[in-house]
């Protein structure tokens, strides 16, 4: 029997794995917390309970880390006796008890081993360690996916270390930043265009529609499902085209030529449409997708710009710190960042800006002992927000006085 995706496909559920990833709340399965209270570290328990497959991956059609798995199975047809796919709603959600216990992270997909192994693992629960499993554990049948070539791990590999790990940047909201190395959401995204651009410089010339000619590699399984992802969500961000030329053309081949990509894209492609986009409106609340910094320029932009001049007294890539053109005390510096990036002023600011803000404050810290701007010991930072506030200049400032001992009023 061909393997199925056994999905709890209907909306609420997707939507409650939505938000039960952000918040942690779990469905309450009264009676399968009953049945797994006591027997989740027992793999047998469990696979009466779920499935009599030899293995479970736990799993559901939008997690392209999952989609890798997938591939690897429709295209060596494991059967649902070997491994049945089952989303990890049957558990109570990602973050219930019972997921956490198999899959620390709380994250998708995880493969529960129901047989004894040699290696003693009872739950492998990352990806490409799931992925590479399948491929030794079923080697005797489909497509090899070329366990031992370079060009396939390489691309693997760089997928899970440089790409992955930051695509959160084409649709998480907000208040789930910052992203990993990255300030914010756009030098997130231009580092993940820059890592496709590295990828396709990975891929091999010549014929054939896979990534490493005429034979699927990992390489395929892995990549594949993020271009989805990708070719989908970048225009949203003004990226168009959205994937670079050669991987463009590998995306399109393939989705034609090969019955098992075809599917799992519009397995992925279902759920982004019809939940995430059209009943969840993600993108409506995301900055630089649905919300982009459209208020008028101000003097300011001249001023970084260089169109009107600017005593300068500090400056990198990020901020830009002058002499205020009507000081109101002795040393009175002005620092800006140079991407107003929607910080109009300070009520604007969200999790995405924290870099920002850290840069201002250090920036300013660094001003407020610069003895030679005609600071003494200590300055006053001071930031208006708004008509209340008496703010003039619609781009977030910090003013930095002193020179002088200040008055102690404030407001
Ligand atoms: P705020 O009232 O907090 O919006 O402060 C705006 C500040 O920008 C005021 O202190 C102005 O004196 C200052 N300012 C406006 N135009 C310039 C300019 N061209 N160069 C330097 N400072 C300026």
């Amino acid at each position: 029997m061909p393997v199925s995706v056994k999905i709890a496909s209907e909306l609420l559920l997707f939507l409650f794995i939505s938000f039960g990833f952000a918040t942690g709340f779990t469905l309450p399965s009264t009676t399968l917390k009953r049945q797994f209270a006591t027997t989740m570290s027992t793999t047998l328990d469990m696979s009466e309970s779920i499935s009599k497959s030899e293995h479970i991956l736990f799993d559901m059609p939008v997690s392209n880390n999952g989609a890798r798995c997938r591939i690897i199975l429709f295209k060596k047809r494991i059967s649902n006796e070997q491994v049945e796919i089952v989303s990890p709603m049957t558990l109570g959600g990602l973050k219930s008890s019972e997921y956490l216990a198999l899959s620390p992270n709380g994250l998708m997909p995880c493969l529960s081993i129901q047989k004894e192994h040699e290696s003693g693992m009872k739950h492998i629960s990352e990806s490409d360690t799931i992925a590479r499993y399948l491929l030794s554990e079923f080697s005797d049948t489909g497509p090899s996916f070329l366990p031992d070539n370079p060009r396939s791990n390489q691309i693997a590999r760089w997928h899970d270390v440089y790409l992955t790990t930051i695509q959160g940047c084409l649709y998480k909201p907000s208040s789930r930043f910052p992203l990993g190395d990255y300030a914010d959401r756009k030098s997130a995204l231009n580092a993940f265009k820059k890592n496709l651009e590295t990828i396709e410089g990975f891929m091999a010339d010549g014929d054939g529609i896979y990534l490493c000619g005429s034979e699927v590699s990992l390489a395929d399984a892995t990549l594949f499902p993020t271009l989805v992802f990708a070719n989908y969500m970048l225009p949203k961000f003004g990226y168009t085209p959205a994937l670079p030329m050669k991987l463009s053309k590998y995306f399109n081949d393939v989705r034609a030529q090969d019955a098992v990509f075809a599917k799992v894209h519009d397995e992925i492609m279902d759920v982004l449409v019809n939940s995430w986009e059209e009943t969840n409106h993600r993108w409506d609340s995301i900055w630089l997708a649905g919300l982009k910094d459209t208020d008028p320029a101000t003097i300011f932009d001249k001023i970084i710009a260089g169109e009107i001049p600017a005593s300068v007294v500090k400056e990198d890539d990020h901020i830009l710190a002058f002499k205020d053109i009507n000081p109101m005390a002795p040393a009175h510096i002005l620092v800006i960042p140079k991407d107003r990036n929607g910080l109009t002023r300070i009520n604007r600011a969200t999790p995405e800006h924290t870099n920002i803000l850290g840069r201002l404050l250090v920036a300013a810290g660094e001003i407020a002992k610069d003895e030679t701007l005609g600071f003494g010991d200590g300055a006053r930072i001071v930031i208006n927000d708004g008509p209340d506030g008496g703010q003039e200049v619609m781009h977030l400032h910090l003013h930095v006085l002193g020179g002088k001992k200040l008055n102690g009023q404030l407001g």
